[in-house]
């Protein structure tokens, strides 16, 4: 019997022993093939031998240095390439340990910025249907999760929605692609004005919607427009890049594709890689010198916040991600998967839209190709499709979003950067 309260409370998984590149391997010697990385975690594989050195050297020569007494070589080194990644301006960097974390010390930093720049009576946030940005309150208060929010809703604060970028549900038959960016754009637009702009600290958003959508890349300009809207009613916008930034999508940040610049950036998982827990918030230099030269201090703050073998192991990461030339590898792997993918699934009965960006691919499933029709919410497959998976060998990430409010159904393919055309087939 375990005493962990898993993720399945009535079921224990296989216990993981070892693991090497694209592969873990259970206590019964079982072999299972990551092609999700966990959660479009593990970008280098796993074991990989310069980030395990890297976190070695690191605990040999200083494990732990709480923030609140000094900084760390690796903690700044790691900074100082994340904002020469970053789109411009973005030149303050926060350290936590989780994706959860980078959205709830984003949040609060919009809050304080508007704050002590005069603006005490900014409360509210926009966000939108379609997202997930992390389990601790303010963040689930954002995100529009609806199984995991329903519990915990009157708790929640509250947040003004609008429709995500999703075009192959919400597009009508008889729309352009352009029509039905316009009529989002024209949806956040009406939902501002309606709270009114100057109660409004931020708009948040997935570049590319991971969990509860199933890697939904935006239509083309929809960012543009929301960078304009932003710009227009003076709102910040928070980029949630915890699942699709940091290489997934081909580019470092998934924003870049965008042609725009968030004003604030959380990002996670792929950090650190699955090496270390680690997440970071960007913000634009304005919201950091607002700070500095206001009150000095963000009100925020964690025990592991800047851990220095974390962010060793996220500085190793980037070094392997930049020597290896893999962001390049993931567009061209992407390129593959997606024609694999195609061949295989493009004219199942019960897969409706394949879709994603570089190495962060979903299949949907649905009753009805033609009518798109999902399945009753107790018989939707992702649940089955991941279980059935597992039997075989296979890890695939069967994410639990949302279609109409209820469990969506569809599964995330995220493979290692590291991954060989060979393993992809
Ligand atoms: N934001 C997004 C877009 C995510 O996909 C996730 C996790 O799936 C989170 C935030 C929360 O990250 P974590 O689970 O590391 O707390």
């Amino acid at each position: 019997m375990s005493h962990i309260l898993h993720r399945n409370l009535r079921q224990v998984p296989p216990i993981a022993v070892s693991s090497d590149g694209i592969r873990i391997r259970d206590k019964a010697g079982r072999i299972y093939i990551d092609a999700c990385g966990g959660a479009a975690v593990s970008s280098l594989g796993h074991g990989h031998p310069d980030v395990v050195a890297a976190m070695h050297r690191q605990i040999d020569r200083c494990a732990y240095a709480h923030t609140a007494f000094f900084t760390t070589d690796a903690a700044e080194e790691l900074a100082d390439r994340l904002v020469a990644g970053a789109p411009q301006e973005l030149t303050g960097v926060y350290l936590v340990s989780g994706g959860s974390e980078a959205m709830e010390a984003a949040l609060k930093l919009a809050r304080q910025y508007w704050v002590e720049a005069g603006e005490p009576q900014r409360t509210l946030f926009v966000a939108r249907r379609q997202s997930y940005h992390g389990n601790t309150l303010g963040a689930l208060a954002v995100g529009g999760n609806e199984p995991r929010r329903k519990d915990f809703a009157p708790l929640l604060m509250n947040t003004v929605r609008v429709g995500a970028c999703y075009e192959y549900r919400g597009r009508a038959a008889h729309q352009s692609t352009d029509d039905y960016t316009a009529g989002l754009l024209d949806e956040l637009e009406t939902q501002i004005l309606r709270a009114g702009p100057d109660n409004i600290i931020a708009f948040c958003a997935e570049p590319v919607v991971g969990a509860t959508g199933g890697a939904i890349p935006p239509t083309p300009g929809y960012f543009q427009g929301v960078r304009d809207i932003c710009d227009r009613y003076r709102i910040l916008f928070i980029a949630d890049e915890v699942m699709c930034g940091m290489g997934r999508t081909g580019t470092m940040y998934a924003i870049e594709q965008e042609g725009v610049a968030p004003d604030i950036i959380a990002v996670g998982k792929g950090l650190g890689a699955g090496y270390q827990p680690i997440g970071a918030v960007l913000a634009h230099q304005t919201i950091a010198d607002c700070l500095k030269g206001g009150s000095g201090v963000f009100q925020h703050g964690h025990t592991y916040i800047g851990h220095p073998v974390a962010a060793a192991a996220a500085l190793a990461v980037q070094k392997v991600i930049e020597r290896d030339d893999l962001l390049a590898r993931v567009r061209s792997r992407g390129a593959t998967l997606r024609r694999m993918l195609g061949d295989v699934f493009g004219t199942h009965e019960h897969v409706g839209d394949i879709r994603g960006r570089g190495m962060f691919m979903a299949l949907e499933f649905v009753q009805d190709r033609a009518t798109k029709a999902p399945f009753a919410p107790e018989r939707r497959l992702h649940a089955a499709v991941k279980a059935k998976a597992m039997e075989n060998g296979l890890m695939v990430y069967a994410a639990g979003g949302t279609i109409d409010g209820q469990v969506g159904d569809h599964v995330l393919l995220a493979p290692p950067f590291i991954a060989t055309a060979a393993d992809l087939s």
